[in-house]
């Protein structure tokens, strides 16, 4: 599985875009960066989107991926997630006030997206791929996903606080090749990430004693801010294969 990492943080300044990464050049997994990472030939063959969660983070770049491509020819795109993050980007997203309704356009019969709903860790088929969607503790409907093809399996928490059941799942992945997790502040706004559902290194530290594998684990989300302090409280956990995501990396599982 080769996993490009479009964006990889909790904020955007220049040279940094949010969470989005592009799976086997056709699917991308969070879309806080799929339009700001791409180029046009590129963007044109993302053919579905899984979404983790409703934040702006992680949906973003989802209105600009559709209207640069809306006339090319053969465009179209399948947004896949739980029903109430489907129900967001009906309601908030694509509601003919904040973004065109795509799901109607050109015409009703043969739209440019569609939205598809998935039920929590029931496996559903993109391209090769086997991928379940798997609730996480964050301040809105929120799943992590599961990808697995026939080499090996990624398990991608998303944005999450402290979580159980996402790690009871991946504990039972067959030829789990790595965790992608998130880090969004530092020790020092332990509160603000209590109560914005999120991680800190020394929460982080915890998580990882409920992963039982010694897989790679990768970091994302942190904030622009806090980047080096993030860094460098990681690095006092001192557990071996763990480190923050490089954006415009390519990594193979
Ligand atoms: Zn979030």
């Amino acid at each position: 599985m080769k996993l490009r990492v479009l964006g990889c943080y909790g904020g955007n300044t220049p040279g940094r875009g949010m969470t989005s990464f592009l799976v086997n050049d056709t699917l991308a997994l969070d879309a806080g960066w799929v339009s700001g990472a791409l180029t046009l030939k590129e963007q044109v063959k993302v053919k579905d989107v899984v979404i983790s969660h409703s934040h702006l983070d992680h949906t973003c770049s989802l209105p600009f991926l559709i209207d640069n491509n809306f006339s090319a020819d053969g465009f179209s795109l399948r947004i896949w997630a739980i029903p109430e993050v489907i129900a967001s980007m009906k309601n908030h997203l694509f509601n003919n006030l904040t973004w065109p309704d795509f799901t109607s356009l050109p015409n009703d019969l043969t739209p440019v997206l569609k939205l598809v709903e998935v039920q929590p860790e029931v496996p559903f088929q993109i391209n090769g791929l086997s991928i379940r969607a798997v609730h996480v503790s964050h301040i809105v409907p929120t799943t992590g996903f599961i990808l697995e093809d026939k080499r090996g399996a990624i398990a991608f928490s998303s944005d999450t606080g402290p979580t159980d059941r996402f790690w009871e799942v991946v504990n039972t992945v067959d030829r789990l090749r790595a965790v992608i997790t998130e880090t969004s502040f530092p020790n020092e706004l332990q509160d603000l990430a209590n109560i914005s559902g999120h991680l800190t290194p020394q929460t982080l530290g915890r998580e990882l004693k409920k992963l039982k594998s010694e897989v790679p684990v990768f970091l994302y989300g942190g904030k622009p801010k806090h980047l080096k302090t993030i860094q460098r409280q990681v690095r006092t956990l001192k557990r071996r294969d763990l480190r923050l995501l490089v954006q415009g990396r390519t990594y193979r599982f």
